[in-house]
């Protein structure tokens, strides 16, 4: 396995000046961030009897048009944008990290992300894997960020209920996949990330 739990692959670099101590800080002085679900979200995925699967290679890799200008109007707005992303295929032994490593240097390099944090595991496995809220736990603890300001957006049960789980807003971008739907209701059910950003910035406005 070529990467470990949580630890972004190609975290950008971290400006100490830019962020508040996460501990002892003031909810006011805390970022908000918006987590952003990889696969579905960001990037199309392969849909073989309702169910999406991840790009398992370079080549593969494509992100929606509306991506960039979605996440810059976040940025913009003042949040954090921060990927959390479930990619158990890495202990199935289906997909090597090196490959994830790939992609999301791409990713970073066509996207203003903030951060992004991986769960290679399988389920039982670890604390991080969603609907479980470690990711989102852990980016909070990293950036100083007020989970409860805080938006995740997905396409999946387990998106929404990780973000459900950290006392998060959530907004369930539906593409109509034959699969569970979230334990929790979202706060906001769309169909795009470019709706997802224009519902985030109508009811969050500071
Ligand atoms: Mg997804
Ligand atoms: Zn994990």
């Amino acid at each position: 396995m070529g990467i470990d739990a949580i630890v972004s692959p190609t975290q950008p670099p971290f400006d100490p000046a830019a962020t508040p101590p996460s501990t002892g800080a003031a909810a006011s002085q805390q970022r908000r961030a918006v987590f952003l679900d990889r696969d579905g979200v960001i990037n199309r995925v392969f849909v073989r009897d309702g169910k999406p699967y991840a790009p398992m290679a370079l080549e593969e890799f494509s992100i929606y048009e509306d991506a960039p200008e979605a996440i810059a109007r976040l940025k913009q707005a003042g949040y954090l944008t921060i990927v959390v992303t479930n990619q158990p295929d890495v202990a199935r032994g289906k997909v090597r990290g090196e490959v994830i490593e790939s992609l999301h240097a791409r990713m970073h390099e066509l996207l203003p992300l903030d951060d992004c944090l991986v769960c290679p595991h399988d389920d039982g496995e670890c604390q991080c894997r969603k609907p479980l809220p470690g990711m989102l736990l852990e980016a909070s603890e990293r950036h100083g960020i007020d989970l409860h300001r805080s938006v995740m957006v997905g396409d999946r049960w387990r998106d929404v209920d990780a973000g459900r789980n950290a006392g998060c807003q959530t907004v369930f971008i539906d593409r109509g996949y034959s699969e569970q739907l979230p334990e929790h209701p979202p706060h906001h059910v769309c169909s795009s990330l470019g709706e997802a950003v224009a519902w985030i910035l109508s009811e969050h406005r500071a």
